[in-house]
């Protein structure tokens, strides 16, 4: 199957793209990596006229520190995330995610920026962002803003991008040293969207949760943010009956759709046993 006619427009500035993509309004669309895009304009699920390829902007590129944050250009790759040795030790669950997103030759050009942007529930960085408390950059017509992840996802394939806007960067917060992290992922097989996937990032001291951030992934029509079951488990040594009610929670505020993948129930379910799964990975990682 091939996409219909379109016209490509190759910029070399956050700013050239901005325009285009301001010039075509609802007709045009920043192209990435194209994995999630090209294989939607091939089943005409989406029609643009002009596709803005944001390859050729310099700028988007990249991994660097500000402060005490970490910033990610938006057109890093996920391969280029892997073997980012500055992410490996600030932000090691930026790899592991990473990895378990298709396999190598979708992360060889599937970008950072695209997967994030897309509004994919099936996507699994956008839960991770949202437990890592990130914020993306975004430049748009009216000039640049900051949106938060946990504010970002409207709805399956909604985002609070407006027409013409640009995400140019990914801030995170790097996590305090010795946190414990994992992301636990139930897929059908390699290279397949979550079944349900949980993110965890905590903090322990004296054995007790010092604080503790829960992200879910394709378990909604958005990704979730798990705020009220990161909170059940605060001063807890992570104890069965603790975790029982966290997942409780956890799963409470899922609603996802019976497909493919299985039946809702099961899929509410699967996200509270990779959540039990991920607390414990972290867990036994984390110092203190
Ligand atoms: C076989 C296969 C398996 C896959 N499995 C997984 C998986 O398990 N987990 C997962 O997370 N993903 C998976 N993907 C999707 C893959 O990770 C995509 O690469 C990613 O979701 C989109 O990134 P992209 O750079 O390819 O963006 P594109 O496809 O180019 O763009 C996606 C959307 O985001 C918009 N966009 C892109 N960049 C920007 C930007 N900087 N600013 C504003 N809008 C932008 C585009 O206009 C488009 O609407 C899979 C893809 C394939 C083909």
């Amino acid at each position: 199957m091939i996409p219909g006619a379109f016209a490509y427009h190759r910029p070399t500035s956050v700013r050239e793209a901005v325009g285009l993509l301001a010039q075509w309004g609802d007709d045009g669309r920043a192209l990435a990596g194209g994995h999630s895009l090209i294989p939607m304009m091939k089943l005409r699920l989406a029609t643009p006229g002009h596709l803005v390829d944001l390859a050729g902007i310099a700028e988007l590129k990249g991994v660097r520190t500000d402060g005490g944050d970490i910033v990610i250009g938006a057109m890093t790759t996920q391969h280029e995330l892997v073997g980012s040795d500055l992410l490996a030790t600030k932000i090691p669950i930026l790899r592991e995610a990473s990895l378990q997103i298709a396999d190598p030759q979708v992360r060889y050009l599937g970008t950072l920026g695209g997967n994030v942007a897309n509004g994919d529930p099936g996507n699994d960085m956008p839960a991770v962002m949202m437990c890592l408390g990130a914020s993306y950059h975004v430049a748009g017509k009216g000039g640049e803003r900051r949106i938060a992840a946990r504010e970002f996802y409207q709805g399956a394939y909604f985002t609070a991008l407006e027409t013409g806007d640009v995400l140019t960067a990914v801030r995170i917060p790097a996590p305090a040293a010795g946190h414990g992290y994992a992301y636990e992922k139930l897929k059908r097989k390699i290279g397949d969207y979550a079944t349900a996937a949980a993110a965890v990032v905590l903090t322990m001291s004296g054995g007790r949760v010092a604080s503790c951030s829960i992200g879910l992934t394709n378990v909604a029509e958005t990704p979730l943010w798990a705020e009220e079951a990161g909170k059940i488990l605060l001063g807890s040594a992570l104890d069965q009956a603790t975790v029982k009610r966290a997942v409780a929670a956890a799963e409470a505020i899922t609603a996802p759709a019976t497909d493919a993948r299985g039946p809702a129930q099961y899929r509410t379910k699967m996200a509270g046993v990779m959540l039990a799964r991920a607390l414990n990975r972290a867990k036994a990682r984390a110092g203190g």
